[in-house]
């Protein structure tokens, strides 16, 4: 049997691969590794779409290891008869971790203090902060990531209100709507997938509804953001901060990276020891059971 892991993972999650058959890990030539793969597995960087599918002959099977299939083309994995399975549970944990890192780090100015020290100035002055205790978080999206924040939010003593018609009555937050939300919330972290509904779901109009104050979280996909409007709002004031972790077009070199008042990283939120493991146990389980 012939795995092709197509994006770079933790050794612990390949070494649990290994366990079912010959590994080929990251080729420079994926169109050539492909052609006698019997499994793909990719995390969200390779493109699973209908012409790199075009050069598979043995394929049976599309494992996207973590959350989210926004890049793999299901139809024509359909269409070949492939199969495609992910390990939606397996990263959740990080992702809330992260999520609530970012919102210590753009409350604190954790990024410009290190930054400004590695400089070797002490800007003492200009690093006056704000705490999360007693302040109210907008969780759009109540799933497997919502819910993990809204536990550990919960218990730093900040108060949850959410959006996701599909979790009706949660006992993890209030329910209120979209608009509510963003005018009531100091942070509003999104973890709704994307789709064509929450395509920019933050625009320009949701954005106005914000307090001055607030902070914009998105640990989930880029597209759900309008990238020129958080740009605008952060370069006039118009909110206080913001943290990405995913981006419309990654890697990211766009101009938010010229921004103060915004923390950036480069889709770390799965990449956890932890995690990785995780999602390599769960692959084999999901592989195996698929294989019998
Ligand atoms: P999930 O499916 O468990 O939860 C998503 C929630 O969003 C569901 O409760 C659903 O009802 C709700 N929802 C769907 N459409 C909505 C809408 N239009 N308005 C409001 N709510 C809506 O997903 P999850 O596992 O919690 O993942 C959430 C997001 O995090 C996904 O976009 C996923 O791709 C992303 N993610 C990012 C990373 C990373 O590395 N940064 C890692 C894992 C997951």
């Amino acid at each position: 049997m012939k795995i092709l892991i197509a994006d770079s993972m933790e050794k612990e999650a390949v070494s649990e691969i290994q366990k079912l058959g010959e590994v080929i890990l990251v080729p420079n030539d994926l169109k050539a590794a492909i052609k006698d793969a019997d499994i793909l597995i990719v995390r969200s960087a390779t493109q699973v779409n209908a012409e790199l599918l075009s050069h598979a002959h043995r394929l049976k099977i599309v494992a996207r290891a973590g959350v989210g299939l926004d890049n793999v083309d299901k139809e024509a994995c359909e269409k070949r008869g492939i199969k495609v399975i992910s390990t939606p549970g397996a990263s959740s944990n990080a992702v809330a971790e992260l999520a609530l890192g970012m919102m210590f780090a753009v409350s604190r100015k954790i990024a410009k203090a290190d930054f400004s020290m590695k400089k070797k100035t002490w800007i003492k002055k200009e690093l006056s902060g704000t705490e999360l205790e007693g302040k109210t978080l907008g969780i759009v999206g109540l799933g497997r990531i919502g819910a993990m924040l809204a536990l550990k939010a919960t218990a730093l003593g900040m108060e949850i209100v959410y959006y996701d018609p599909r979790t009706p009555n949660s006992t993890l937050g209030r329910q209120v709507n979209l608009n509510d939300l963003m005018a009531l919330s100091d942070y509003v972290s999104l973890h709704v997938p994307l789709t064509p509904e929450t395509r920019e779901l933050i625009n320009p109009a949701a954005i106005a509804k914000m307090r001055k104050g607030a902070v914009l979280i998105n640990t989930a996909r880029g597209g759900l953001v309008d990238e020129e409007a958080l740009y605008l709002a952060l370069k006039e004031g118009k909110i206080a901060g913001a943290a990405l972790d995913v981006y419309p077009q990654e890697p990211y070199t766009g101009k938010l990276c010229e921004l103060d008042n915004i923390v950036l990283t480069p889709h770390i939120g799965g990449s956890t020891k932890e995690a990785q493991i995780r999602i390599g146990k769960e692959l084999i389980e999901q592989l195996k059971k698929e294989l019998k």
